[in-house]
C-alpha cells in the first residue's frame, strides 16, 4: 500500500483522512518519530498547506499531505482567515469573545470556513479546497468540536457546529469536502 505523512499530530484529523483516504496508509510524523513544526508564513491557506506539506516532505522523502484552514467573516473582509488560530492571541474561547465583540450590533454576520488540503511527492503538487458556509451567531451554543465551532450556524445542519454531532459536522465540513475533492484528483 502506498505510504503518505500527514502533517499534523491531530488524532481526530488523522482518523478523518484515513477514513477518506483508503487506498493509503496514511502516517503521523510521530509513526516516524519525526518532530515537526513548521511557521505557517503563508498570505493564503494554500500557501500555508504547501508550506508544511513541503517541509514534512523534505525530512521524510515521502508523498505528504498538510491542510490549512480557517474562518472567513464577510462583514470582516475575510478576517480572521489565516488568522483564525491566534485571531485574540488566547485561546479559542477568547478568539470567540474577540469575533462576538466585532460583530457586536451587526446585522450581516454570514461567514465560511475554508480548507486547503496539499499533496506534495517531491514532484508534484495537488491541492483540494472545500468551503462551508454560515452565520456568526449572536451568542455561544453547544459544546461540541472545536475553535469557532460554537458560534458558527450551519446553512446546511440549520444549528451551530457547537451543537452537531460529529458526523453531523463531517457531513458538511469544509475539511471533508476539500479532502473529498483531493481525493477525486489523485485518483
Ligand atoms: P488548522 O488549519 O487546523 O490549523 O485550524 C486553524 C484555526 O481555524 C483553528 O485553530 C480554528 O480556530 C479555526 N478552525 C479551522 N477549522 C475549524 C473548524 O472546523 N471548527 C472551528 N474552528 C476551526
Amino acid at each position: 500500500m502506498k505510504q503518505i505523512v500527514l502533517a499534523s499530530g491531530n488524532a481526530g484529523k488523522l482518523a478523518e483522512f484515513r477514513a477518506m483516504l483508503k487506498d493509503y496508509n496514511v502516517l503521523s510524523p510521530k509513526d516516524l518519530n519525526i518532530e515537526f513544526d513548521v511557521d505557517e508564513t503563508g498570505e493564503t491557506f494554500y500557501e500555508n498547506a504547501l508550506i508544511k506539506a513541503k517541509a514534512l516532505y523534505e525530512i521524510c522523502k515521502l508523498p505528504t499531505i498538510a491542510d490549512d484552514s480557517g474562518l472567513c467573516v464577510d462583514a470582516l473582509g475575510g478576517a480572521p482567515g489565516v488568522f483564525s488560530a491566534r485571531y485574540s492571541g488566547g485561546t479559542d474561547a477568547d478568539n470567540n469573545t474577540k469575533l462576538l465583540r466585532e460583530l457586536s450590533g451587526k446585522t450581516e454576520r454570514s461567514a465560511h470556513f475554508a480548507c486547503c488540503i496539499v499533496y506534495y511527492d517531491g514532484v508534484r503538487v495537488i491541492d483540494g479546497q472545500g468551503a462551508t458556509y454560515g452565520k456568526i451567531t449572536e451568542h455561544a451554543d453547544g459544546v461540541g468540536g472545536f475553535g469557532y465551532d460554537p458560534i458558527f450556524l450551519s446553512d446546511d445542519l440549520g444549528k451551530t457546529f457547537g451543537a452537531a454531532t460529529e458526523s453531523e459536522k463531517n457531513s458538511v465540513s469544509h475539511r471533508a469536502r476539500a479532502l473529498a475533492a483531493l481525493v477525486d484528483k489523485l485518483a
